[in-house]
């Protein structure tokens, strides 16, 4: 079983196999014929395309090499499926450092 898109109609038709592998489509008025040889490579290279896509920048949805990276595109610093902008790092930072020296300069 395999779900055929019609590039002409675009209509989904459900083929069987009981239908034979070459036919055209079922849409009344639609000339296109299908290969079931052909959409069969095509949904196994949707399929591991997507594997592929699970990398992308949170922030730009740039194609990254790592969960764990920088992002060439918009230069957001990727962790997971989060997107930091560099600055705000150094935000992140200089907060954490004036909460830690408030909490030493009240326990001392
Ligand atoms: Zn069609
Ligand atoms: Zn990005």
């Amino acid at each position: 079983m395999l779900v055929i898109k019609c590039p002409d109609c675009s209509h989904s038709f459900v083929w069987t196999d009981t239908m034979p592998l070459k036919g055209s489509c079922p849409t009344n008025g639609c000339s296109w014929t299908y290969d079931v040889h052909v959409e069969l490579k095509k949904s196994v290279l949707e399929k591991t395309s997507s594997k592929n896509d699970s990398f992308r920048c949170p922030h730009c949805k740039n194609q990254i090499k790592a969960k764990w990276t920088t992002c060439d595109q918009c230069g957001c610093f990727v962790a997971g499926s989060k997107s930091f902008k560099k600055t705000h790092i150094f935000l992140y930072v200089a907060i954490i450092l004036v909460l830690l020296s408030f909490v030493y300069r009240y326990r001392f």
